[in-house]
């Protein structure tokens, strides 16, 4: 039965206006992350713009007033065809007194042939590209015979765990694509594990004591745990740059690995040594890497840098790793991401984009993360793949090209329809 999607396809152009004031309408609800829990509105917009298009909705608080929404649109032939998870977060980036905006962020407006407005670029025009095609297959009465599964998650830009409770509460699929910005590049990603490092004296002293701690004859066998800590930076900087000269991944710079030490407290009073320091380190590691793996290589090499200290021997450092919120317990996991080139999703992802756009889709890896980690962590074959350029992501006059937009829209209903009337052994 011949559907005529290309017809489909062509329609976009025509429609555009309605696909811009979707953009627009997500746009319009204010959901940025911090200080997040205000996606309500926008999540019951979603579920209903779902319901309306035949999908079954799951909408659940991941915290309050920040719900996730699933919408499952059951295949006629489930048992036989692929099915498809499409994911994106409803969340977007903070935006700060005194920033410099054209606009009002949340007051979309059409400028130049783009939309300007916060989360155009990332990622509420991913949101709008793939609703609209849901839109236009339904509108059809196109039935597709594989499952469709549309994610909305929330606290992306805060790592929290929108994405992670979806595939903790069992939706699963043959292939999902994460709509985040991309530039249309098929992408996977690396990934970033956050952890505190705390150095710690089981005693506290009063300043006046630190004679007797640091020179001879003092007989105090004791330490600032601020001065010790200057040991363990130095010892992640070793490891910083072994991993830069002895590890590499195709498609990022050499050193692309870093250890960053963002924040640093300790000490309680000008009047005390200190007895504790924090470090707060970002770890970034490559696709074929995994964070249980970054943590045992960190943890192993500080291990030495303690032993080679008398006080930190006996002292060793502490480690807590990772977090579900930036903002609750300020720790954050996005695991990494590898995109298999030979996968008959990413191939048909491919095709799509060159039938659709007359040019070869580039397959890279992105210079972010997102949440396609946690999806390829659940076991289910991922990629990224969104209109909007990073450069515009977080920005002030956050941006998207319509032509862009449009062109999204379109490879992404050829790749919906393709791949959910794939059959399952092929
Ligand atoms: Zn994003």
């Amino acid at each position: 039965m011949a559907h005529h999607i290309e017809h489909i396809i062509d329609q976009i152009d025509e429609r555009k206006d309605e696909l811009i004031d979707l953009l627009k309408t997500l746009i319009k609800y204010k959901t940025p992350a911090p200080p997040a829990r205000n996606t309500g509105d926008a999540q019951q917009f979603v579920a209903d713009f779902l319901k309306e298009k035949g999908f079954s909705i799951d909408m659940w608080d991941v915290y309050h007033n920040d719900p996730n929404v699933v919408g499952v649109l059951k295949g006629k032939q489930a048992d036989f065809y692929k099915s498809l998870i499409i994911n994106g977060h409803i969340d977007v980036a903070e935006v700060n007194e005194g920033e410099q905006w054209e606009v009002n962020p949340f007051t979309p407006v059409v400028k130049d042939g783009a939309i300007v407005g916060r989360g155009a670029a990332d990622m509420k025009g991913g949101l709008a590209g793939a609703l609209f095609a849901i839109q236009l297959l339904h509108e059809a009465g196109i039935e597709l015979p594989g499952d469709l599964i549309f994610q909305s998650v929330i606290g992306e830009e805060v790592g929290e765990a929108g994405t992670l409770e979806c595939c903790k509460r069992g939706y699963k699929a043959d292939f999902a694509v994460v709509v985040d910005t991309s530039d249309l590049h098929i992408q996977g990603q690396g990934g970033v594990i956050t952890g505190w490092i705390t150095v710690k004296s089981n005693q506290t002293y009063h300043d006046a004591t630190r004679r007797q701690m640091i020179h001879a004859g003092g007989n105090l066998f004791a330490a600032s745990a601020i001065e010790k800590m200057t040991k363990i930076i130095q010892g992640l900087q070793d490891l910083e740059r072994h991993w830069s000269i002895t590890k590499s991944y195709p498609g990022y710079l050499p050193g692309t690995n870093t250890i960053n030490p963002a924040v640093i407290e300790g000490g309680r009073h000008a009047a005390f040594i200190a007895d504790e320091c924090r470090l707060w380190i970002t770890v970034h590691y490559y696709p074929d890497e995994s964070h249980e793996e970054i943590i045992k290589e960190i943890e192993e090499h500080l291990s030495y840098v303690a032993k080679s200290d008398t006080w930190l021997r006996e002292n060793p450092p502490t480690f807590v790793w990772g977090g579900q919120s930036m903002i609750v317990d300020r720790g954050e996991i996005f695991p990494s991401l590898e995109v298999d080139s030979e996968h008959t999703a990413v191939k048909k992802l491919a095709d799509a984009h060159l039938t659709v756009l007359h040019e070869k889709a580039s397959i890279d890896v992105s210079p972010t993360v997102t949440d396609g980690g946690w999806l390829g962590e659940a076991g289910i074959p991922t990629a990224i793949y969104g209109p909007g350029k990073l450069e515009h992501a977080h920005a002030v006059n956050e941006q998207l090209s319509i032509d862009q937009l449009v062109d999204y829209t379109k490879v992404i209903i050829k790749f919906i329809y393709n791949w959910c009337h794939t059959k399952k052994e092929e």
